[in-house]
């Protein structure tokens, strides 16, 4: 079956051209201005904008987080990706600290939860790995089958945190292999000198107890680290304008990246202060309307290499259960399904961020750190057609932000937008 886009502005790397796109089966067969090719569906796009799917890095799926089940599984994560046009996750597996199979479990959860994806979710997955009790040798074979590394410079209660020295030797004892390894960066001394001078009565001690400074002095030191190494290190959700800018610095030296999250960009910690706070809890916390308005400053000087949701829906009721004692509500937002709209509605359409900046800080970057690149990420011959079809019109009534289809709050409740957009649709022969 063999279907043409004509007449689009589509996306090229260096901005929009318009042209016209030949799929044949799920595949772009080419990329080219008056494609003939009369056994082909035409599909008129004039006057829409394509650019490939939504690759994002940082989902959480499937999991147990903090003991408790999220509300995406693969199977609503699907029916998301299918609504909003995501084609390929970066996915988490911590490894159970509970597992007396020392050397077996973190591969037996692999193994497990390749096959649970495989069977729920028709989209791409880049699998990131916490190893708790395992060492690199255990590690080793799933970082050659193309996984990387995730750690967290904090978090000891949970039983996931490596000290800066751990990190090191990590790197030295991978310097052959050199899998990328992501770094949650949150300096757990500063985090726990201010925990202690700022008792968890409401949810917006959070901003206080987790100040920007534990972020930037942990980002300083696993920047140094990287530099040592000239290790690949991508530091998660940066938050902290000032961290961003040691990244920026850091870049001379090695090949390190970063991402930021769309609620570090648009939302200020105030939405803590209301009644329901604590329903925006996250790690790091939501930062000052100072802070998030640099992040967007960052942002336009191109300081960051990617847009990551760090999606992670706890349903509403575990959200809730504690919600009068914030040191017991779990901390993480549903994200996924809001990125596009949100950015577009209150960065591109405001006039801060043209869209030829935002799409490859969704598409192409992210596609390149899991390895997808040019398979996703990129409309040429040979990738994948995950496209999304943006209209030049928008909509005539502003319609709500969706972040899940789970059981979970929507950080994004008091958003709007009027984006009219769809991924497109793939036909495929009948008789097969
Ligand atoms: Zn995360």
């Amino acid at each position: 079956m063999k279907q043409l886009l004509t007449s689009g502005q589509v996306w090229q790397e260096e901005g929009f051209r318009q042209l016209d796109i030949l799929i044949e089966n799920g595949v772009i067969a080419s990329v080219s201005e008056n494609i003939n090719e009369p056994s082909a569906e035409i599909i008129d796009c004039k006057g829409t904008y394509i650019i490939p799917a939504i690759c994002d890095m940082h989902v959480h799926v499937g999991e147990k987080v903090c003991g408790l089940d999220l509300a995406d599984d693969f199977t609503s994560l699907s029916r998301l990706a299918d609504a909003c046009g995501i084609s390929a996750i970066g996915a988490f597996i911590t490894e159970r600290s509970d597992n007396d199979k020392k050397k077996k479990s973190l591969q037996a959860q692999y193994e497990q939860e390749k096959t649970k994806a495989g069977k729920d979710f028709k989209r791409k997955i880049h699998w990131h790995l916490t190893p708790t009790l395992s060492e690199v040798k255990d590690v080793y074979p799933l970082l050659k089958d193309g996984c990387d590394l995730k750690f967290y410079t904090t978090y000891k209660p949970n039983g996931i945190y490596r000290s800066y020295k751990e990190i090191a030797q990590w790197m030295k004892e991978l310097k052959d292999l050199k899998p990328r390894i992501l770094v949650h960066c949150e300096d757990d001394e500063i985090v726990t000198v201010m925990s202690a001078f700022h008792p968890f009565h409401k949810a917006f001690d959070h901003t206080l107890r987790r100040p920007e400074m534990a972020e930037i002095l942990s980002v300083e030191r696993i920047l140094d680290i990287a530099i040592q190494y000239n290790y690949p290190v991508h530091i998660v959700h940066v938050s902290a304008p000032e961290a961003a800018l040691l990244i920026k610095q850091a870049k001379k030296s090695a090949p390190v990246t970063c991402e930021t999250a769309p609620q570090y960009l648009l939302l200020n910690e105030t939405v803590l202060q209301g009644l329901d706070g604590h329903r925006w809890l996250c790690t790091p916390p939501i930062r000052s309307e100072k802070s998030h308005g640099l992040m967007v400053e960052l942002l336009q000087d191109s300081l960051f290499d990617a847009i990551a949701t760090d999606h992670c829906p706890y349903k509403k009721a575990d959200k809730d259960f504690n919600h009068d004692i914030p040191a017991y509500v779990p901390v993480g937002l549903a994200g996924l399904g809001a990125t596009l709209p949100v950015l577009i509605e209150n960065l591109v359409k405001t006039g801060k961020l043209p869209l030829q900046k935002l799409v490859p800080l969704l598409t192409s970057n992210p596609a390149k750190l899991m390895n997808f690149y040019p398979q996703f990420g990129k409309i040429s011959a040979g990738s994948q057609a995950n496209l999304l079809i943006l209209q030049e019109e928008p909509l005539q009534e502003a319609v709500p932000v969706i972040a899940s289809l789970g059981d979970t709050h929507n950080p994004w409740q008091n958003f709007t937008h009027t984006l009219n957009y769809k991924p497109f649709e793939v036909a495929h022969d009948k008789q097969s």
